[in-house]
């Protein structure tokens, strides 16, 4: 399962594929990846676990994007406006790892997020028009600004459990700040 890297139901702006002649000059049969139209500054959360490798293309291209590789999958999140990870920095899913943006290019503030399979390292489906980035939409699950500890119904067999505290140094990973 593959966590929506925004928070909410964020506006995809432009879909996987969509705008043929807008990306036949990259070699692409469309757009390879989805953009995500939400204002500059909106937390950006890491989809699944891997390395972190932070990249900055400056006014050009993905501008401030950050590159989150595992064993079975890579993805980029492009066009940020900061982030709080450092090269080979291990994150996992749901950490809080950027902010979005306007940098690179582009017509407005937006999450850019491609996402390619990997097999031992080596990407998956290279031959398909879009170098192997693939419309991950069917996978992913949306992130809702709530906590299941706290939001969630409980029957009432399950009510007891809602009094788990957990120890000052045990850290979540995957808590939905
Ligand atoms: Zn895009």
């Amino acid at each position: 399962m593959i966590f929506s890297p925004l928070p909410g139901t964020p506006l995809i702006t432009q879909g996987f594929g969509q705008n043929p002649d807008l990306y036949a000059p990259y070699g692409y049969a469309g757009h390879n990846g989805f953009d995500f139209g939400v204002p500059e500054g909106t937390p950006v959360f890491a989809p699944h676990d891997g390395v972190a490798a932070v990249k900055d293309d400056g006014p050009n291209g993905y501008g401030l994007y950050i590159v989150i590789e595992a064993p079975n999958r890579r993805s980029i999140l492009a066009h940020l406006s900061q982030t709080t990870l450092v090269n080979g920095q291990t994150v996992y899913q749901g950490d809080p790892i950027a902010a979005s943006g306007s940098s690179g290019t582009g017509t407005g503030p937006h999450l850019h997020w491609t996402f390619k399979i990997l097999k031992n390292g080596a990407v998956q489906n290279k031959s398909n028009g879009y170098d192997g980035a693939m419309d991950v939409s069917e996978l992913t699950r949306l992130r809702l600004p709530q906590d299941l500890h706290a939001d969630a119904l409980y029957a009432g067999d399950a009510t007891p459990y809602l009094s788990a505290v957990f120890a000052a140094d045990q850290v979540l990973h995957r808590v939905v700040s």
